[in-house]
């Protein structure tokens, strides 16, 4: 059934927004920054440095220490001296004191990091600010709690850090993805050595700050910043313990290969090409908010991102009208501004990828649409897409694009729609829109994702364990289950 044009509940209306630009005076960007290592701000030994812009405006905005073989060498010896020397014997309730201390640091440099998070990457200050830092908070605040209760956590047996971790972590939630992997490593006694991303390391040195701040002791956390070569020397180092990768599942299989003959315990998060679900008897309006926040969400750079929905059929006319109703109401631009809903391509190289990726789509035979916006002159924009028309085969539909691109595909029966969501070699995540419980608990039985939402999509809470399963990786973050990899397999207590 499809509306008439003029029908009040699909009209877009038109507004005009003010200039609401969040004020910049809160982050001071030093020229140059050096590798964090040993709790101290140090030159990589080469004396080789790379730039980080604002893909916004493509300013160039600081210099920052290239990471070599030698760096990630000393960062590791550093890691392990502190292991060995304090941090390893120190009780979970002094672990956790410090790391209360990182947290309320982060909420009380929220509004810092929320800027320069949107500065160095791209994302609308809406999302740094109310999503990104307070999440960040709240993992170093849970995971702070487990510190002295891990034997509640695995009862009747004896637990133990593997002792240094390696951990490689993405670009697309710097700061975030930084406090995922060092809240559970610091909780259960390990030591670190982090790469963060190279076009985002501002706020993981930011963060660097805040842990000299707090006292951590020199050697517990150290961040080696750099590219791929910086992030391999750190997987080939053979002084960790444990290594932990947040990525792309082309590079995670490389990581997967080089670690494959030694004995190194692995968690791999990586792609992923979600199903979004919609029946005929969901809340439509909801849904079209869901469809629209599960893609364009941080311009759809999410692993877990809902890009292919899947629609009943019954539905499906009047369900893609709204949604390009509401698409063409979402505000691009300027990701300072508290209005932006879609920000910034976070580098060029990814903005090359996902126009490929676009026009390979076009030229299969898929219907694009795009809604009419103006894009800035300047910086890496892509407008939000969504493809109808799509067929199975398609490379839309197959391969992750990491970018602001919907996929449109319909279906008659929850069975179809499981065999079409579960075609896929990803299975991170999935999301279902119905009124009925009982339809979502037999979907999400059905359905080979890490993590199932109903009715909503893209929550994350530090209580609720998320990963993959298939070329989504292996390991679970967040929760319990997210301080057993940072333990050595534990014996049963006597
Ligand atoms: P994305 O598609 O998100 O850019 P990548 O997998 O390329 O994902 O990057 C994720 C992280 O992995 C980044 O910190 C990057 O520098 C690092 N990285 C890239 N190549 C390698 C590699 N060969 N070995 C280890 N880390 C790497």
């Amino acid at each position: 059934m499809t509306p008439p044009d003029n029908d009040p509940r699909t009209e877009p209306f038109d507004l005009d927004y003010a200039p609401a630009p969040q004020s910049t005076a809160v982050v001071d960007i030093a020229d140059e920054y050096g590798l964090f290592i040993d709790g101290d701000f140090v030159e990589s030994r080469s004396g080789r440095t790379f730039a980080t812009t604002n893909p916004a405006t493509e300013e160039h905005l600081a210099d920052v220490a290239e990471g070599s073989k030698d760096d990630v060498d000393r960062a590791v010896a550093a890691a392990r001296n502190a292991y060995e020397g304090h941090w390893g014997a120190l009780s979970g309730r002094e672990r956790g004191k410090y790391m209360f201390r990182i947290a309320r640091q982060i909420q009380e440099r929220a509004r810092q990091f929320a800027v320069l998070e949107t500065i160095d990457g791209g994302k609308p200050i809406r999302e740094s600010r109310d999503v990104d830092i307070p999440l960040s908070a709240a993992w170093f605040f849970y995971y702070a709690g487990w510190a002295d209760k891990l034997e509640y956590a695995f009862p009747g047996r004896r637990v133990a850090p593997h002792g240094v971790a390696g951990q490689i972590i993405p670009w697309n939630f710097p700061l975030m993805m930084a406090a995922w992997k060092l809240a559970p490593a610091l909780a259960t006694g390990n030591t670190v050595v982090l790469k963060p991303a190279e076009t985002t390391p501002l706020t993981a040195l930011l963060l660097a700050d805040v842990i000299r701040d707090v006292g951590l002791p020199p050697g517990v956390v150290n961040i080696v910043t750099g590219a791929g070569a910086t992030g391999a020397a750190l997987v080939d180092h053979t002084g960790i313990d444990k290594l932990a990768f947040t990525g792309s599942t082309e590079v995670g299989k490389r990581i997967q290969r080089a670690t494959s003959g030694r004995r190194l315990p692995l968690t791999l998060e990586l792609g992923g090409k979600a199903a979004h679900i919609v029946f005929d008897d969901s809340a439509v309006d909801q849904a079209v908010e869901g469809i629209v926040n599960g893609i364009y969400f941080n311009q759809g750079h999410v692993c877990c991102a809902g890009s292919r929905l899947l629609v009943q059929e019954s539905v499906a006319e009047e369900f893609t009208l709204r949604l390009k109703r509401r698409m063409a109401v979402l505000r691009l631009g300027d990701p300072l501004d508290k209005n932006t809903d879609v920000g910034a391509i976070n580098s060029a190289e990814q903005l090359r990828r996902i126009t490929d990726m676009v026009d390979a789509g076009v030229a299969e035979g898929a219907d694009l649409h795009q809604p009419d916006c103006d894009l800035p002159e300047r910086g890496y924009w892509y407008p939000p897409t969504v493809f109808t028309g799509v067929q199975q085969s398609h490379s839309v539909a197959r391969d992750e694009i990491f970018g602001p691109v919907l996929t449109v595909q319909t279906f008659r029966t929850p069975q179809e729609a499981v065999d079409k969501a579960n075609n896929t070699p990803y299975g991170l995540s999935a999301g279902i829109w119905t009124e009925k419980g009982s339809r979502i608990l037999w979907m999400a039985e059905q359905l080979r994702a890490g993590v199932v939402w109903a009715n909503t999509y893209n929550q994350f809470d530090p209580a609720s364990p998320f990963g993959g399963y298939k070329e989504s990786g292996f390991g679970r973050e967040g929760g319990l289950h997210g301080l057993a990899p940072y333990l050595r397999a534990a014996g049963r207590v006597a």
